[in-house]
């Protein structure tokens, strides 16, 4: 199988705080598949650290009021176009995040509350007929 994965998941630190949401069981369940590790933000060209963001009246937009939107759609398109080039057959999403979440996302208010929706590249990937989970579904956790 091809897995897309939150780069993050994995370990990579490309999580806006500089840091990783690594992931035993995406480790696990990608072991001895074809990884392709994608971060849309960063594909986008924003840095690592950078604000947090979140999606404001359908705008991405950091905790310092700037808008990311742009970037947060252009990253997401890139790892779109590579995710049909590699013809995946799954994407395997960091849960919450505004680019990567998967049913539940954080409200647009910077206060921690989660609300019905998925983040800008998870919702591309899915318009697109491109299986997603969220990291979520394989840890347990409850969002
Ligand atoms: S955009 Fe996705 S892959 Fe990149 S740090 Fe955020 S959740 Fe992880």
């Amino acid at each position: 199988m091809n897995i897309m994965v939150s780069a993050c998941l994995l370990g990579h630190r490309c999580k806006y705080n500089g840091g990783d949401n690594y992931c035993e069981e995406v480790r696990a369940l990608t072991d001895r598949q074809k990884v392709i590790p994608v971060c849309p933000e960063s594909a986008g060209g924003l840095p690592t650290p950078r604000p947090p963001c979140e999606i404001v009246n359908g705008e991405v937009v950091g905790s310092d009021g700037v808008s990311r939107d742009r970037e947060f759609r252009a990253g997401a398109e890139i790892c779109l176009e590579l995710a049909k080039e590699k013809d995946i057959d799954l994407a395997v999403l960091q849960s919450r995040s505004p680019s990567c979440g998967v049913g539940k996302i954080y409200d647009g208010t910077f206060s921690g509350r989660l609300v019905e929706g998925s983040g800008v590249f998870a919702s591309m990937l899915q318009a697109n007929g491109i299986r997603v989970i969220d990291a979520a579904e394989l840890t347990g956790e409850k969002l």
